[in-house]
């Protein structure tokens, strides 16, 4: 498949400043050399735990924020290092949609206004005359009445809230949409609406998502591809099915441990994988492995060597794995083991 966004070695440090002077005394590592690519229409799901970097790298992927080393390229443009006009032309193909629609609307602006926001930085996509036309078509296309088009956010359900943040993140015609958390702010019964409006649209429009949430289970339901981060880097990359039924990297496999079985005949017979101690701090990660602290796997190797994203060792499919001992393991069902229910 065509590749239509490709990270290589990204990297984003931000500078801890302390004292009156501000001097820099060390560095937050959010993310830490990150590679992938992502086929065009496709949908990659980005998990990790709050704090692993994923809403760093979406800010970094529609240049919200420069990086401090890599690339991005959008079909073979570097967006990364871009500027000016040439910046301007490729971000209208990147958009993003934020996790919360209760604080990312300006509660001033009208829904019209807040939707046809991006006309008035890219002029040339729709002429002046058409672009109150064009906002009611895309909230027709998000499932919002188009007469109202004046309303303010307050005047809407959360849910709705989300449906205008997307139509405002596809007023340009993108061909990739960076989606931060967009449904966890909202009640489950809404989550399944947004999600479901989220692939409609990607099948109509052709787009390509890179889909970021801690939830694994709806992470799953809306994926091709999955990548788990841990501390700035991805430890594991591959299809969906692969990652969820045969994960290698033993980060994976513990917090796929703790998602509930939805089959009753399963619950109580698989392993629960329970993590030693907190996520250590991004501004001092562990060195070799950063997972090495809390892996019930680790070995003397594993202090000093950064295992790299590379093929699962029996290469069955495209599955990247960052452990030096890497192996599948089926999850479910084992019965020698703890409950989790
Ligand atoms: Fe665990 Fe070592 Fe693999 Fe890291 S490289 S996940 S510490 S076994
Ligand atoms: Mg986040």
């Amino acid at each position: 498949p065509e590749v239509i966004l490709q990270a290589r070695d990204l990297v984003k440090h931000y500078p801890i400043r302390r004292g009156i002077l501000r001097t820099v005394q060390g560095h937050v590592k959010a993310v830490d050399g990150v590679n992938f690519d992502l086929h065009k229409g496709e949908t990659l799901g980005v998990v990790g735990e709050s704090g692993c970097g994923k809403s760093t790298l979406g800010r970094l992927l529609v240049r919200l924020e420069a990086p401090t080393s890599g690339t991005v390229e959008f079909e073979g443009a570097d967006m990364a290092n871009a500027s000016g006009k040439e910046l301007r032309a490729l971000r209208r193909n990147i958009q993003i949609v934020f996790q919360d629609p209760y604080t990312s609307l300006n509660p001033r602006m009208t829904v019209g206004d807040i939707i046809g926001e991006p006309f008035e930085i890219h002029p040339e996509v729709v002429p002046k005359g058409g672009r109150r036309k064009r906002v009611q078509e895309l909230l027709d296309l998000v499932g919002l009445n188009p007469e109202h088009i004046n309303r303010y956010p307050h005047q809407f359900s959360g849910g709705q809230r989300q449906r205008i943040g997307i139509a405002r993140g596809i007023a340009l015609d993108p061909k990739v949409l960076i989606c931060d958390e967009p449904v966890s702010a909202l009640d489950v019964s809404v989550q399944a609406q947004v999600v479901n409006l989220m692939e409609k649209l990607q099948t109509e429009l052709g787009l390509a998502y890179v889909f970021i949430a801690h939830d694994l289970s709806v992470v799953r339901h809306i994926s091709d591809r999955v990548s788990v981060m841990y501390l700035g880097k991805m430890a594991e990359l591959g299809h969906e099915e692969e990652v969820y039924e045969r994960p290698t990297h033993p980060y994976t496999q513990a917090l796929l441990s703790a998602v509930p079985v939805p089959d009753p005949t399963l619950r109580g017979k698989r392993q629960h994988i329970v993590l030693q101690g907190d996520v250590p701090s991004p501004a001092n990660p562990p060195s070799g492995c950063r997972f090495h602290t809390r892996c019930w796997k680790a070995r003397e190797k594993c202090k000093t060597d950064v295992p790299e994203l590379i093929l699962r060792p029996d290469g069955v499919g495209e599955h990247f794995s960052a452990c030096h001992f890497a192996e599948p393991q089926v999850i479910v069902p084992t019965t020698d083991v703890s409950d989790v229910e």
